[in-house]
């Protein structure tokens, strides 16, 4: 899977610069096994590094409350590009996690399959591992003959090119200007993000297995899933509000939405708040004819197996009032 740049002389710069004498670490489980040294780079300098072993999802994950209770001075949070949806306390700082992977073989093999495809214009999207290799990428594909279309999406701390499980608003950007989208990314989790707002070809380009996969089946496979629940809601009748405790994610003015919906369809709701969710925190709360899901949208796209009923996104509500015939995969991604 290859290693992570931790960047350990700048996080011990910082962490200096703030006197700080204990850290609390904080990364997702594919960097976790790759802490130690930074720990014990940390302890020789007479910093107690403690390692947070909760999930870290994403920058809306980033463990404040846990600092507190363990009595942290600062978070070092690794493998995400900055905080999602809510305002970053000093004493935070973030860490790329640049993967030490080179994109430069994957990216040849996309260039091939482009131009045997026929793809003039591409809009090239990565995410914060491989984003210090976006220009590379970018002469690899221009050396092909490839016009390569980057662009940013206008929320803080984002930056050209970058996409994330839930803003791939640089996607949308371009898609006017280009035949395919090309996503240099692990697996295909952040192209199936792209391809839930455009109709046109996305390639998921993963440059740990250096293979190029069209995701549109994937992404009809997502579409048929969503439209299955929606169609499951239609007549519910009680409601149960999904609710998450993580500062990106919990947004009272959300729920009070998702809520106001609901009532003026006379369906009755409950709101539950939650950590990390799985089916069995989701089952102690009995069953209910749906679930809107007010945490991280991506539960409904990719993880809607763990929810003990039919699972909407608050952007998808809207179509218990229309009906399906319009049904824009986009608004699985919409809050
Ligand atoms: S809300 Fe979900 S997709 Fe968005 S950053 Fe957080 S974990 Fe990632």
């Amino acid at each position: 899977m290859g290693s992570y740049e931790l960047e350990e002389e700048r996080i011990l710069s910082w962490l200096k610069s703030r006197r700080a004498t204990r850290v609390l670490i904080q990364a997702p489980d594919g960097i976790k096994p790759y802490l130690r040294d930074l720990c014990e780079v940390l302890a020789a300098a007479g910093i107690e590094a403690i390692v947070s072993g909760s999930h870290a999802w994403g920058g809306c994950d980033v463990a404040v409350r846990e600092a507190v209770l363990v009595g942290a001075d600062a978070v070092v949070h690794i493998g995400h590009h900055g905080p999602v949806r809510f305002r970053p306390p000093g004493n935070l700082l973030f860490i790329e996690g640049r993967a030490g992977v080179s994109i430069h073989g994957v990216v040849e093999i996309a260039a091939e399959k482009l131009v045997e495809k026929g793809v003039e214009n591409v809009a090239l999207l990565t995410t914060i591992q491989h984003l210090h290799e976006l220009r590379h990428a970018k002469s690899l594909l221009s050396e092909h003959g490839i016009n390569v279309f980057l662009a940013r999406s206008s929320k803080p701390y984002m930056r050209e090119g970058l996409i994330t499980g839930c803003d791939v608003e640089a996607a949308k950007a371009l898609e006017s200007k280009v035949e395919a989208f090309l996503v240099v990314s692990g697996g295909v989790f952040h192209a199936l993000g792209v391809g839930l707002i455009t109709r046109k070809t996305v390639f998921a380009a993963d440059p740990y297995t250096n293979r190029v996969l069209d995701i549109e089946r994937n992404v009809r496979r997502v579409i048929a899933v969503r439209l299955n629940h929606l169609a499951d809601a239609l007549d519910a009748r009680e409601a149960l509000i999904v609710a998450s405790t993580k500062p990106g994610q919990f947004s009272a003015t959300r729920i009070r939405r998702v809520k106001a919906f609901l009532s003026s369809r006379g369906i009755k709701c409950k709101v539950a708040v939650f950590g990390d969710l799985d089916r069995g925190v989701l089952e102690n709360l009995g069953s209910f004819d749906v679930y809107v899901n007010a945490a991280c949208p991506r539960l409904a796209v990719d993880d809607y197996h763990i929810f003990p009923g039919p699972v909407i996104n608050p952007g998808e509500l809207r179509y218990l009032d229309e009906g399906l015939e319009n049904y824009d995969p986009a608004s699985a991604l919409q809050w």
